[in-house]
């Protein structure tokens, strides 16, 4: 289902041009308009889905073999050196489209970014708290 104010809705769906890098009837690759390094592309399913939780089953298993294959192209033609994926869900994550979508960063050794975070130093005891939050 397309939601009429969603932007990505749009660009999914041809109704916004874009610089579109492959399409199929689930997919459209483009290029990201600002751009982490050189090719940064996103990967949007068609059918509107906000975050990872909305994505229904079926799209999500299509979605790293899509990644991948968009990965090995990109990785022949730009020559770079790695690749990040980068997936957010909720402002807090960072998400700022709330149509899901997942971002293809290719990386250069010179391309000065930083797509990290600051690693924490949890105890064995605190890690198993986590653990148990989490599964039981
Ligand atoms: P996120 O912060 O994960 O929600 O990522 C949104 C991404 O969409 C950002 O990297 C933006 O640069 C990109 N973006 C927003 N609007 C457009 C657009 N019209 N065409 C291409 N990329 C866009
Ligand atoms: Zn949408």
């Amino acid at each position: 289902m397309r939601k009429d104010d969603c932007i990505f809705c749009k660009i999914a769906n041809g109704e916004i041009p874009s610089k579109t890098l492959y399409e199929d009837d689930t997919f459209r690759v483009i290029l990201d308009l600002g751009p982490a390094a050189k090719g940064h592309a996103l990967l949007i399913p068609k059918e509107h889905a906000a975050n990872l939780y909305e994505l229904p089953d079926e799209t999500a298993g299509k979605v790293l073999v899509l990644a991948k294959k968009m990965a090995v192209q990109m990785t022949d033609a730009l020559k770079c050196d790695g690749f990040n994926l980068v997936q957010n869900n909720g402002e807090v994550a960072g998400q700022t489209v709330h149509h899901f979508h997942l971002h293809l960063i290719p990386r250069y050794a010179d391309d000065g970014q930083a797509i990290n975070w600051v690693p924490g130093n949890p105890t064995q005891d605190e890690l198993e708290a986590v653990r148990k939050q989490i599964v039981e």
